[in-house]
């Protein structure tokens, strides 16, 4: 079975790329930011189905490992990740057009602070997310005994 440091580095990479892929709109400054934050996401999110499901024994794999889960959660992502990151980069395209205008100097460093921070947040949800994937695919596809239906044993 795949050990951490290979969930880890596959996570990693595949959560670096798509948060790269998914800030290419942005401004190079929050570009490489959400890429960064998402290269941790990625190494969190890979190694996340093992941490709640440590991998003790070969039937270690339950429902956060489970084939029903991913095709769930793809589910939902499909279904409201797109509208919801349109409405996100909306609101904060406008914080940051706020922070530009603001006159008061405290004001103004707070609001960007604020802006990197969410800019930093969606890529590491967007890695997370797409670390976890990789785990599962990982774990899916080079373990003989795959993934579970819904749980162990099933
Ligand atoms: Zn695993």
């Amino acid at each position: 079975m795949p050990r951490g440091p290979v969930h880890a580095f596959a996570g990693g990479a595949a959560g670096a790329v798509v948060a790269n892929r998914l800030a290419k709109n942005e401004a190079p400054l929050f570009q490489l930011l959400e890429t960064v934050a998402g290269l941790v996401g990625g190494v969190h999110g890979g190694l996340a189905p093992d941490k709640l499901e440590p991998a003790d024994t070969p039937s270690h794999r339950g429902p956060f490992h489970s084939v029903v889960g991913a095709v769930i959660s793809g589910v939902a992502v499909r279904r409201w990740a797109p509208e919801f990151l349109e409405q996100y980069r909306h609101d904060l395209t406008a914080l940051r057009e706020d922070a530009e205008a603001e006159t008061n100097p405290l004001w103004r460093l707070l609001k960007w602070i604020l802006v990197l921070c969410l800019h930093a947040m969606v890529g590491y949800g967007t890695g997370f997310a797409v670390g976890y994937a990789s785990h599962l695919a990982l774990d899916g596809v080079l373990t003989p005994s795959s993934l579970p239906l819904l749980t162990s044993g099933f």
